[in-house]
């Protein structure tokens, strides 16, 4: 059986999204089958497209926040059944057995996992092709349970803007008494604030951009800090237990730290490369305070953080969109003109694919 998909893809760094043809596996024993019904826009996106991280495969298919339905499952499959409601997100598999797999961290494999898209699949050497797609066929350890009672476009952005975000309030195990600020109100961000929030950690948020200070308020964070204002940042000096940073972007570190509490962690999630302006030891030293990073989360973490969402009643707040207009929003998503995660209503995708 040839499994012939239609998607979105680019081309190269510079061509827009279009349609693609392209096959998917036939399902191995372990494999679940997945109807794609929508999918979250994550600036990742825009990086890998646009090569901005120096590994990208083209044709890519993005898309690492997917939301769909079982329509078939492999013979050993025991954990999923046609029907249910799944999610898949940044990895689709990893190597099982190092430490950090054994530990349930895959996002740390030692011999690499596999991403969901821009990646190879290590057993026939095919690319991994992603979630602006119909359909995907993943193994069941990467599949996870989404909670009946969240909607499921507003589900899907938790499959990486809330496990990128989870993962470090649970690591640096954020609670009532938690002082938690987040830099950068976009779609991880804003998970960022809803999720400490209701860890019970007092949150403020670090936006460069005036006029976001009700949304955020609503969000759960009880202050506004404009980071380029001087005196508003010094008004905050030596307060937070958590920094975490999702500007995608170079940035200056050095006045964040100086907002830490002694022993505070600030730990970047967004930006990755070498720094500008040189970060200054003195407060780690004086202070122990921490500079750090996080990816995504683990497997287990994730469905951890899904059903903490279903309990809560928390998903990201939305803006629906048809596949044809990817495009115009990674336009919109590199000007922060988003509220607060794109999704991709793939039903527009199968309208236009029928057509055709
Ligand atoms: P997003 O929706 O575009 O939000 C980023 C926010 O950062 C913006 O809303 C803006 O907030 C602020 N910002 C943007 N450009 C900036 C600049 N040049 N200088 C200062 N602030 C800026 O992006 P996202 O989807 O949340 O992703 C954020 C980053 O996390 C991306 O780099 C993405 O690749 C990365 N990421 C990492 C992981 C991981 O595993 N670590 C997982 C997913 C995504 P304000 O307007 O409020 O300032
Ligand atoms: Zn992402």
């Amino acid at each position: 059986m040839v499994m012939q998909v239609r998607g979105y893809a680019a081309h190269s760094t510079t061509s827009p999204l279009g349609l693609f043809s392209f096959v998917r596996r036939d399902p191995r024993p372990n494999d679940v089958v997945i109807d794609i019904e929508f999918a979250g826009v994550c600036h990742s996106d825009i990086h890998n497209v646009r090569n901005d991280w120096g590994n990208a495969k083209h044709p890519m298919v993005p898309g690492h926040e997917i939301i769909g339905r079982v329509t078939a499952v492999g013979r050993a499959v025991t954990r999923f059944k046609h029907g249910d409601h799944v999610g898949v997100g940044c990895m689709v598999d990893s190597c099982q057995h190092c430490k950090p797999c054994a530990q349930g961290l895959e996002q740390y494999c030692e011999n690499g996992n596999t991403l969901t898209y821009n990646d190879v699949d290590p057993h026939d050497g095919t690319p991994t092709y992603g979630g602006y797609s119909e359909s995907i066929v993943v193994s069941e350890k990467f599949v996870v349970k989404v909670p009946k009672n969240l909607s499921p476009a507003a589900a899907a952005p938790l499959l990486c803007a809330g496990i990128t975000t989870w993962s470090p309030l649970r690591h640096w195990k954020v609670g009532p008494g938690s002082k938690v600020a987040v830099v950068g109100l976009g779609g991880l961000g804003h998970m960022a604030i809803k999720l400490a929030k209701a860890l019970g950690a007092d949150v403020t948020l670090f936006s460069r951009s005036p006029g976001k200070e009700e949304d955020a308020q609503r969000l759960g964070a009880r202050h506004v800090v404009l980071s380029t204002s001087a005196e508003q940042m010094q008004d905050v000096s030596g307060q937070f237990d958590l920094i975490i940073d999702t500007v995608p972007y170079v940035h200056d570190l050095n006045p964040y730290v100086a907002t830490l509490a002694m022993s505070g962690t600030l730990v970047l999630v967004g930006y990755l490369g070498p720094l500008q302006d040189m970060l200054d030891t003195a407060p780690l030293v004086v202070s122990r305070k921490a500079v750090t990073g996080s990816a995504i989360g683990g497997i287990a973490e994730t469905q951890e953080m899904l059903d903490f969402c279903g309990l809560h009643g928390i998903t990201s707040d939305i803006e629906l969109i048809d596949m044809q207009s990817i495009n115009e929003a990674y336009e919109r998503m590199l000007k922060s003109d988003v509220k607060y995660r794109f999704v991709i209503d793939i039903a527009s995708l199968r309208r236009e694919a029928a057509a055709a």
